[in-house]
């Protein structure tokens, strides 16, 4: 035999030692995730194995449990198979609120999950994985079964590789993060009755818990939510941790070429949390894509998202973007990153006309925090771009465009906007306003073209009057009429004082807002979205009302694109910039806020009639089932958020989040009093300047600012039922006066149907009399029929259900 060159041999020794120092790179990590396998050795004959996470419990009561080959050292899957004798296993998950037991009952038929299972494919970054291998060698649940070890494999490795694949990003990121943080547990479970179906639990959403099935609608691929709700570690009030890092100073330079492409250079300034870390997870809109990233000028690794989607979160505009630094970067210190990324996220609407898609996530961020920003664009001289913020340049450069603005307070995002733009200036005290509309009209508003038809020859002469077949005069194409394009500046004028009057209208009532300095320009599509300081408002809101398409001619599209579109978006400079959110179950908060402050305005401005007409129309949307598959109203509580957009229920989700949001804040100002509602709101807007709202902090707020007779618990009890749980009721009203010496005795009973037996609300009673005001009188209603009784100085001529409350009528 030959002995092995020395030389070689050292060589060798060189380069496993250089492996073995290294820590990993995220590529390497991200390839052993999609190329994981079963470990044969690990397989095990388990007999009443369970464990527990969260609220969570998992028996693996008779079968085969195999693990993953380690990844880093690290086990992040196991799974488990039941095709044995009397084989069992049992997952068994009991939702904690009323709302969720009549949720997961809606698609199980039962309130607690309770289901016996074939199969469990585990994936843990939580080291579940190794304390169950523990287990089993510890306390004999467990036997080795080498014999069928291979085949066990054999079975699972490719089922693995599909499971965890779409979920490398986040799999390498909590390898790669500090201990314990952002922990996962996602279970692909084969139940006996139920089919396939996930249940999960994410330390990166505040430990959330998912239980969910995969299902179709509409032909597009979806998830039913079975149930959602915080683990209970959250519910017992353990916090969730502190933010694993924090971004501040944004300064972001972009250049949009003649295509508009655009290339960017975005600088922020990172401060590391409580603990040190290697791996910093961004979001980038799909349409960007991250070129390189440095840490402190030093070029460091970039992850970006898979083309497969995430299993995890299901279809997003955006994609996961991972940072790795090449060592532990120190808790608490702070760093200067840097992006070099580009993409195409503006396109065009036809006719100079541009649609930007990407308005919040066209540059690297986070899901929480805001910050300052400094934007410096350069884009093509024809164009007028416009972005949130001071002006501080605004310069021609040959063929080019520049214009730099500061946004001084901390926001939660920057957009920007741009076209061939008319500007008008408006302004309110203390506030400038700068509204933009486009010269042009993109195509989806032109007119369809119409065809006058020409009689034709034959048409003329007669058919069948002999005429040979080959002797046809050629067809005559109906003659094309171009009808006139509509104005889009026709409403630029009404926009912009629209926009002035509701600001100064919302100043007096809630206080300044976020920014001084206020740009509205215009976006292709029919809806609106107000950013700080930056408003992307409908191009329909531009256009007369006779102009616009004819779907949107119906005096409900009107009263949106001419009333409540521009005070809506106006009101989310306070609702939104000045007071933020950061969970989506708290969205409806803004969304809320800022139409029932369009509301008021238009009550002001016009009439409180108007304001009931708007409500009225509400009521209808929520409580119209078209489709027959249960009314909107029906499809969740308002705090579901984006969940309710997964409801089979059409329109669910916007009609909840607006018409629902929308008459809760009504019934709200109705049972504080105006008086007190509007302090409140300006109290929110003092009290949360620059943080986060939740439904919880408002309902507080509400409590404090009860009036006096009304009881704690009874504003509780107001959250609990139009808030936390869904449903309207029927309500029918009985009553009758009898006149005493000195007073009215008004008795009767309220009969409330429709809605479960434990939902309760303070209904308001009109009582009006022949002469004088309308006094109001509020029973608390319950299942059934609720007796009453009031004093009245007089006899009322009429008692009805008053129609500041949400019932079907
Ligand atoms: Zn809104």
């Amino acid at each position: 035999m030959n002995s092995v060159p020395r030389l070689v041999i050292l060589l060798e020794l060189l380069l496993v030692s250089a492996v073995l120092g290294a820590e990993p790179t995220a590529a390497q990590l991200a390839r052993a995730v999609r190329e994981t396998a079963a470990d044969p050795a690990e397989c095990y004959r388990v007999r009443d194995l369970s464990f527990a996470k969260e609220d969570i419990r998992l028996y693996l009561n008779e079968g085969y449990l195999i693990f993953s080959k380690p990844i880093d050292g690290r086990r992040v899957w196991a799974a488990f198979s039941s095709d044995v004798d009397g084989g069992d296993g049992e997952v068994i998950l009991f939702p904690p609120t009323r709302s969720e037991r009549q949720s997961l009952a809606g698609f199980t038929q039962s309130p607690n999950l309770d289901e016996h299972l074939r199969s469990a494919f585990m994936v843990f970054t939580d080291g579940t994985a190794e304390r169950l291998l523990e287990q089993i060698q510890r306390d004999g649940t467990g036997r080795r079964a080498p014999e069928i070890g291979a085949a066990t494999a054999a079975e699972w490795s490719p089922i693995a590789a599909n499971i965890a694949a779409p979920m490398q990003m986040r799999l390498v990121e909590d390898i790669l993060a500090p201990a314990r943080e952002g922990s996962l547990v996602f279970l692909a479970l084969g139940g006996k009755s139920l089919g396939t179906f996930d249940i999960l639990m994410d330390g990166r959403e505040g430990n959330q818990i998912v239980a969910r099935q995969r299902t179709e609608h509409n032909g597009k691929p979806a998830y039913d939510v079975w149930t959602s709700f915080p683990a209970r570690s959250v519910r017992n009030g353990n916090a969730v941790g502190e933010r694993e890092f924090t971004l501040s100073d944004y300064r972001i330079d972009a250049s949009l070429d003649a295509l508009l492409h655009v290339q960017a250079v975005t600088k922020v300034t990172v401060r590391v949390g409580a603990k040190a870390r290697r791996v910093f997870s961004f979001a980038i809109a799909n349409a960007m894509q991250v070129r390189s990233a440095k840490i402190d000028g030093v070029p460091v690794e970039v992850l970006a998202g898979d083309s497969v989607r995430g299993r995890i979160a299901g279809v997003s505009e955006e994609q996961p973007l991972l940072i790795v630094a090449p060592n532990q970067i120190a808790a608490g210190s702070q760093h200067e990153f840097e992006f070099e990324h580009l993409g195409n996220v503006i396109t065009s609407a036809g006719d100079n006309v541009y649609f930007v898609n990407a308005r919040g996530s066209w540059y690297p961020h986070i899901g929480s925090g805001a910050a300052t920003f400094d934007l410096r664009f350069r884009y093509p001289r024809r164009l007028t771009l416009v972005t949130a913020g001071d002006p501080v340049d605004d310069r021609l450069d040959g063929d080019w465009h520049v214009t730099e603005r500061r946004i001084s307070v901390p926001v939660s995002s920057a957009g920007f906007n741009l076209g061939d733009y008319e500007k008008v200036v408006a302004s309110a005290p203390g506030i400038a306003i700068d509204v933009y509309g486009n010269r042009h009209v993109e195509d989806s508003l032109r007119p369809p073209v119409i065809y006058i038809p020409i009689p034709s020859a034959d048409a003329t002469m007669g058919r069948g009057r002999g005429r040979g077949r080959g002797l046809a005069a050629p067809p005559i194409d109906p003659i094309p009429i171009m009808p006139p394009p509509p104005d889009p500046l026709g409403r630029l004028k009404a926009v912009a004082a629209d926009m002035s009057s509701s600001m100064e209208f919302y100043a007096n009532l809630f206080g300044p807002p976020a920014i001084k300095h206020v740009t509205v320009a215009p976006i292709p599509g029919t809806f609106g979205q107000g950013f700080p300081g930056l408003v992307y408002m409908s191009t329909i809101a531009y256009l007369d009302p006779q102009d616009r398409p004819a779907a949107l001619r119906s005096a409900r599209e009107q009263a949106f694109y001419s009333d409540l579109i521009v005070p809506h978006e106006a009101a989310h400079q306070w609702w939104g910039a000045v007071v933020n959110i950061e969970k989506n179950n708290d969205a409806w908060l803004l969304e809320g806020l800022a139409n029932y402050s369009a509301l008021m305005w238009l009550e002001k401005k016009r009439s409180p009639k108007e304001m009931q007409t708007i409500l009225d129309r509400y009521r209808g949307e929520l409580l119209d089932d078209a489709s027959g598959k249960g009314t909107p109203d029906s499809a969740g509580p308002i705090v579901w958020g984006d969940r309710l957009m997964a409801s089979e229920i059409p329109d669910a989700w916007r009609a909840i989040t607006y018409a629902k949001g929308t008459w809760i804040l009504h019934m709200l100002r109705k049972r504080l009093g105006d008086e007190r509602f509007l302090s409140m709101l300006a109290e929110l807007r003092k009290r949360y300047e620059f943080k986060i709202l939740t439904t919880e902090g408002f309902r507080a707020l509400a409590v404090e600012f009860r009036p006096k007779g009304v009881s704690a618990e009874a504003m509780e009890t107001f959250f609990d039922n139009w808030v936390y749980s869904s449903g309207i009721p029927s309500l029918k009203l009985k009553s009758s006066a009898k006149p005493g010496a000195a007073s009215v005795a008004l008795t009767g009973t309220l009969d409330q149907t429709g809605v479960d037996d434990d939902f309760s609300v303070d209904v308001p009673l009109d009582v009006q009399f022949a002469r004088g005001v309308v006094q109001t009188i509020w029973v608390r209603s319950s299942g059934g029929e609720t007796p009453f009784s009031a004093t009245l100085r007089q006899l009322p001529s009429r008692v009805v259900i008053s129609d500041d409350i949400l019932t079907k009528k």
